[in-house]
């Protein structure tokens, strides 16, 4: 039992601190694979050990708390999460125990993309929008309606004037906003947003709203929590009339009856995922009728008319071309995987980290191998496996070479170390990444010294190292690309 407890208790201290990362930093550290897996083990153990259960543990808990400089808001209707499925079992499971409850033989669902976004809620006043919040914590958010308002796709006034209307949706980046914002970021040496779901919530959750306005976030609305002034009895009812009032509502089909309609309606969804404009992580499946939802109830996180099933990450085939070393700051020369350029989870995908040279051998990766490319949360995509069987017998075992492919000094392990490291202090793939650093901006912050213009500034021998930046004049910089 100590062993339990103690396990339980790490798991809650890791999760605490994944939430912080996620939901108050929009600053993952981990992909939401890791993190959903974590938490299984932890739901697990609790429903084995329910005395060990107890109401501050993160699987009673929704979100984030509340960011300085915002003002607070509280929720009058719950802003809940979902719980959520992994496979086909566990959602005929989830079927089985709602159809029960309701004491029916076939379900009726309405069942819709999950956006990977940030939940909001809106408010609306005789028609007009008067507040915008975060989910937070579920109970209590962020007023955030300044931001809100740069959102063209949020009404601002709605077709009809009903006294009072409070929805729900999330607000997404599209992939390509994304992928724009962090290449001009990468450009200008700022930090790079880990996916479009912690550019959206980083854009929306900003105190100077022109920040938000640039960042061009769109929404996707999916639930009426409050109305007064009119009378809805379905989710599907409701969406449409969502749509007459000027909302932009999530994408619906028709309604699907009993467990493997909705289940075929969640693959097809699945199976969309690739070709989207934007990033979704599962589709929801929610009962239709009001009445029914009512009689299911909630639990004191998620209701229990709705289920998200989840979506593994985007898997794709690729051919190993050759493996490039990139010398780090710091020395370490980390292997990249260059590979025929496949699409996936909505972008182009031509490189990959090998991350070391054990990885690459207990992996046994081989240049000209097929290889499987996965991409998750995080924005650099990985080799996870190789296709043995399509191996003709041409691939070629990958070795470090012995000395640096910048300098040409020789490379160093350290016993027990994965690292292979170059440890000439004057190696210029070394400078420049120091350079790059230096100017970044959790470092020096200098704005506009990003990537391109290190070396740029490199190659014409106008700097060797960071003492150099400061005795740039303004002839030299003038006269380089884009400094007219
Ligand atoms: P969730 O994201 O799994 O599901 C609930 C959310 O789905 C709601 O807030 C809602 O806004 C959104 N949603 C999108 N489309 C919807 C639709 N059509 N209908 C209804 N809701 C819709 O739950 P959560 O509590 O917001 O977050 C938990 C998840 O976040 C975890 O499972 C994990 O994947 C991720 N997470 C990751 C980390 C990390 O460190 N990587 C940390 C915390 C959470």
């Amino acid at each position: 039992m100590e062993t339990i407890k103690q396990e339980i208790e790490q798991l809650r201290l890791k999760l605490n601190q994944y939430n912080y990362e996620y939901y108050v930093l929009d600053n993952p550290t981990v992909d939401d694979f890791t993190y959903d897996a974590l938490m299984q083990r932890l739901i697990a153990l609790e429903e084995e050990y329910p005395q060990l259960k107890t109401p501050d543990s993160p699987t009673q808990r929704v979100g984030g708390e509340v960011l300085e400089g915002f003002v607070e808001v509280a929720h009058q209707v719950q802003m809940q999460s979902l719980g959520d499925v992994f496979s086909k079992e566990e959602f005929e499971d989830f079927d089985r125990r709602t159809a029960n409850a309701l004491g029916i033989d076939k379900v009726e669902y309405a069942v819709e993309m999950k956006i990977d976004g940030l939940s909001v809620s809106l408010e609306y006043e005789n028609g007009a929008f008067v507040r915008g919040s975060t989910r937070g914590n579920g109970f209590v958010g962020e007023d955030i309606t300044t931001n809100l308002r740069t959102v063209s796709s949020i009404p601002l006034k709605l077709k009809e004037e009903i006294p009072y209307l409070e929805v729900r949706g999330e607000v997404f980046m599209p992939r390509e906003n994304f992928l724009r914002l962090n290449e001009q970021r990468e450009s200008i040496g700022e930090p790079l947003f880990a996916n479009p779901r912690n550019a959206a919530a980083g854009s929306l959750r900003q105190l100077d709203s022109k920040i938000t306005a640039q960042r061009k976030l769109d929404i996707y609305v999916f639930n009426v929590q409050q109305i007064e002034g009119k009378e809805l009895s379905s989710h599907q009812e409701s969406l449409q009339y969502l749509s007459f009032l000027g909302f932009k509502t999530i994408p619906h089909q028709n309604l699907f009856y009993g467990a493997e309609e909705a289940y075929a309606e969640i693959q097809r969804i699945g199976e969309m995922r690739g070709e989207l404009s934007f990033d979704i992580d599962g589709a929801v499946a929610k009962v239709n009728q009001f009445s029914q939802r009512e009689s299911l109830g909630t639990t004191t996180k998620t209701p229990r008319w709705a289920i998200a099933y989840k979506f593994p990450a985007e898997q794709q085939e690729s051919k190993l071309l050759d493996v490039a070393l990139q010398v780090g700051r710091t020395g370490v020369v980390t292997p990249n995987a260059v590979l025929q350029p496949v699409r996936i989870a909505g972008s182009t995908v031509s490189r990959a980290t090998l991350h070391n040279i054990d990885y690459i051998r207990d992996k046994d990766i081989r240049i000209g191998d097929t290889v499987v490319i996965q991409k998750a949360g995080d924005i650099i995509p990985e080799v996870v496996r190789v296709l043995t069987e399509k191996r003709d017998g041409t691939e070629q075992v990958f070795t470090m070479p012995d000395t640096c492919p910048a300098c040409d000094e020789p490379l160093y392990r350290e016993e027990g170390e994965a690292a292979v490291r170059c440890q000439n202090s004057n190696c210029p793939a070394q400078q420049m990444r120091s350079i790059i650093h230096f100017a970044s901006r959790p470092a020096m912050d200098i704005e506009g010294l990003g990537p391109a213009v290190v070396e740029q500034l490199l190659d014409e021998k106008l700097i060797a190292d960071v003492g150099d930046l400061y005795f740039l004049k303004f002839e030299d910089l003038v006269a380089l690309e884009r400094f007219g």
